[in-house]
């Protein structure tokens, strides 16, 4: 019989009980006690409801108090020194020491994972030798046997993956990997003695381009624990991406009893399983329920998928999967009563994913005609969404059919532009400026919570912004700054801002997803086609300039962001739906412009960690992602100045993408980065204007005028003086007003200084 088997569940709660828990505890507001209540509650809830649904393998040591790879971490005893001596085994202040820093003792670094919008923390391989130093995953093991009645599948991060994922290898890798071998094994023995028989190794690495000594580094690792003497069978799971033909063909070799794969995201592992078959014996882990999205699936073309596997592989050895863990879902979809009825048969969040697991399996074990009735429903959700639902508006279609290449071009190169526009705004050298937000101090969030709740009127409500704008402006005045910002009090979230306005999104009221620890985000949902059904920021970004002579940026977040940090529909490429957003926010930018604002800044921080896992995709990504930029801000006269602002500093990569976007100015982050990105406009002319901040925005610390000189000096040695923009590293939203106004003072200090030194004023 083929069975249901689930990756992993999300942790956070269906009522983020999670993050309420942990808040409450680092505000000293609960003890240990209520803290690992609330854990257990919240795995014993996501047991509870995969048991109830029918789910034949359940995983456990997937839930985490903040982090997988910090669990694993913890597992293997990789503690950094500066966290304190060891101890046999690793405690909870410890633990979140790592994760949020302790003074003196820095945070292990956080960063992406893979292309989600998930984030790890980062392991490093400079400390101690791995000793096992946690009993997390047994302890996990014995808790979820106890209470299904039956063993539970614990999830591991694989060595390969947590090497590869982390830094500061300071000896050649094969050591530090037969370092975390041996406790692996121990870990593998320990697993086996409590009754385990099936373990998950995740090795998500292998969806990425790896090399031969990488691949090697692979099969030494399961060469070793697949000769362990008393374990679990592996399950060796990927995610995200499919293999290649080199990775695929030592995979298939190894000695673990499965291999799980992803069926949906690309078509690569299928085309892999058609041309080479599959191992007679190794069960096959059938990834074709979209872990990532939120889309019902389409159970016929599931089922199909898994007929097909079935032509290589006996029913017995399939088990029916997620493509990854339910982490990035939501939990239960069934919460959405504002949603319209006919969309919400069309999603599907974690626990409805379980449901259909259910289903195919039984189709696969049973054949079709057990689920007629499943299949007759679900065709008819997709059925009643087409008619219910405005998902085609042909005046969209129309308009991105007839885009031609004049639509992605500006009228003038950049250099007549600039020529122009320096006449037009007569800027000092070294022109200072900021990111966009101002703090979102309690006021601005109890005004929008009482207004939201009704409590506040929208007369009162944009009285109050508008009090808040004028006050921005007059302070940004008084330091001197040169560009000057409306602060954006009216937006909680850069994208959440423009989807509420926009045709083709909607909102969710509990479609939070983990971002890492008690952090969550509730990414919209674009259903439709995107249209922009009235101006979204004119009339705030107006009155603002309306306040002073000084240039006020419009600012908007790009096509490529709102793509990026939202669930997107199928049905159309993506690059399709981006150039719909970028068409509205095309007028946007118009629409401002004739409303008399000279420069519009379009963010698009999310553009890099958009890039495929793999290299060979990267070409594809870029030139789309660039050309719905260039479609959005490319409809104004040269005299309009394009700004642009990205967080990170890892350029190298991707300048010439950046080049492309013909943006006027960019902001980045630069102020953390130590000079990296000065190296890519030491090999790589950029011709461009360009701030790279002066100051980290994540920090309390005010900077001094001397470190933002010293950090413009720098600049200096790679940019003309005329390229050269002085700003923080990004928004202010996060920071107290006491911390973001002295900082901009002795930002526009140094830049004064700066000036004088050319002679200029
Ligand atoms: N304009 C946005 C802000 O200042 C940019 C935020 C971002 O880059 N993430 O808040
Ligand atoms: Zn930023």
């Amino acid at each position: 019989m083929a069975r249901s088997s689930v990756l992993g569940y999300p942790r956070i709660g269906k009522r983020r009980d999670l993050k309420r828990a942990l808040e409450r505890y680092w505000a000293g507001e609960s003890d240990e006690a209520a803290l690992l209540q609330t854990a257990r509650s919240v795995r014993r809830a996501a047991w509870e409801v995969q048991r109830e649904a029918g789910i034949d393998l359940i995983p456990c040591n997937d839930f985490s108090l903040y982090d997988h790879v910090l669990d694993t971490i913890c597992l293997l005893g990789l503690v950094p020194e500066r966290f304190g001596p060891p101890e046999p085994e690793v405690s909870l202040s410890t633990y979140f020491a790592m994760a949020r820093g302790r003074p003196g003792a820095p945070a292990l670094e956080l960063t992406k994972w893979f292309d989600t919008n998930y984030h790890y923390l980062v392991p490093e391989f400079d400390g101690p030798a791995p000793r096992l130093a946690s009993a997390k995953p047994f302890e996990e093991f014995v808790e979820a046997t106890e209470f299904l009645g039956k063993p539970a599948k614990p999830v591991l991060l694989g060595p390969l993956s947590l090497l590869l994922l982390g830094k500061r290898h300071r000896r050649p890798l094969d050591e530090h990997l037969d370092a975390l071998l041996s406790v692996y094994r121990e870990v593998l023995e320990r697993l086996a003695a409590a009754g385990a028989e099936w373990v998950q190794m995740d090795e998500p690495v292998l969806v990425q381009d790896r090399s031969e000594d990488e691949l090697r580094l692979l099969r030494r690792a399961y060469d070793v624990l697949g000769s362990t003497a008393k374990r679990p069978q592996i399950m060796l799971q990927t995610f995200y991406g499919s293999l290649d033909e080199a990775s695929w063909d030592l995979v298939m070799t190894l000695p673990v009893e499965g291999v799980g794969l992803d069926f949906v995201r690309d078509d690569g592992n299928r085309a892999l399983l058609n041309r080479h078959g599959f191992p007679e014996d190794k069960v096959f882990g059938a990834g074709v329920v979209d872990g990532r999205n939120v889309w019902r699936t389409n159970l016929v073309e599931a089922l199909e998928k898994l007929e097909e596997i079935a032509e290589h592989v006996p029913v017995d050895r399939i088990w029916v999967q997620p493509t990854c863990s339910l982490l990035h879902l939501p939990h239960d979809v069934r919460l959405e009563t504002r949603l319209p009825a006919s969309l919400r048969a069309l999603l599907a969040f974690a626990e409805q994913r379980l449901e259909e697991l259910v289903v195919l399996t039984r189709a696969l074990n049973e054949g079709r005609s057990a689920i007629l009735d499943e299949l007759e429903r679900n065709a008819e959700v997709f059925r009643v969404a087409l008619d219910d639902l405005p998902v085609i508006r042909p005046a969209v279609r129309e308009r991105v059919a007839a885009l031609t290449e004049d639509d992605f071009r500006r009228t003038s190169p950049y250099r007549v532009r600039e020529t122009v526009q320096r006449e037009r705004f007569q800027l000092p050298l070294f022109p200072t400026t900021t990111i966009g937000s101002f703090p979102q101090t309690p006021d601005v969030r109890q005004a929008r919570a009482r207004w939201r709740a009704g409590t506040m009127s929208d007369e009162e409500y944009w009285a109050f912004i508008r009090e808040r704008i004028a006050d921005v402006i007059r302070r940004q005045e008084e330091i001197g700054l040169d560009v000057l910002v409306h602060g954006e009090f009216e937006r909680t979230d850069m994208v959440e801002y423009f989807a509420a306005q926009l045709d083709g999104f909607v909102l969710t009221e509990h479609g939070w997803v983990q971002s890492y620890g008690s952090r969550v985000i509730r990414p919209p949902i674009i259903f439709g086609d995107v249209a922009r059904p009235k101006p979204m920021t004119v009339e705030v970004i107006r009155f603002a300039q309306s306040l002073t002579d000084k240039p006020v940026k419009g600012m908007l977040t790009g096509p490529v962001t709102i793509l990026n940090w939202s669930f997107v529909r199928q049905d159309i490429p993506r690059h399709e739906v981006a150039y719909q957003i970028a068409l509205a926010l095309r007028d946007e930018v118009r629409d401002l412009e004739a409303a008399g604002i000279g420069m519009i800044q379009i963010d698009e921080p999310a553009l890099r960690e958009g890039l495929p896992l793999r290299r060979a995709e990267w070409g594809a990504y870029l030139d789309w992602a660039v050309r719905a930029f260039r479609l959005a801000s490319s409809g104004v006269r040269d005299e309009t100045q394009i700004h642009t602002h990205m967080c990170y500093s890892e350029f190298n990569d991707i300048i010439e993408a950046i080049d492309a976007l013909d943006a006027d100015v960019i902001s980045i982050e630069n102020s953390r980065s130590h000079g990296e990105l000065l190296q890519a406009f030491q090999t790589y002319r950029y011709e461009r204007q360009i701030g790279p901040g002066v100051y980290d925005v994540h920090s309390t610390r005010i900077p001094s005028v001397e470190e933002v000189l010293e950090l413009l000096e720098r600049a200096l040695a790679f940019l003309r003086p005329e390229q050269l923009w002085v700003n923080p590293d990004c928004g202010l939203k996060t920071r107290r007003p006491e911390e973001v106004w002295p900082s901009l003072q002795n930002m526009v200090e140094a830049a004064r200084r700066l000036r004088a030194r050319y002679h200029q004023h």
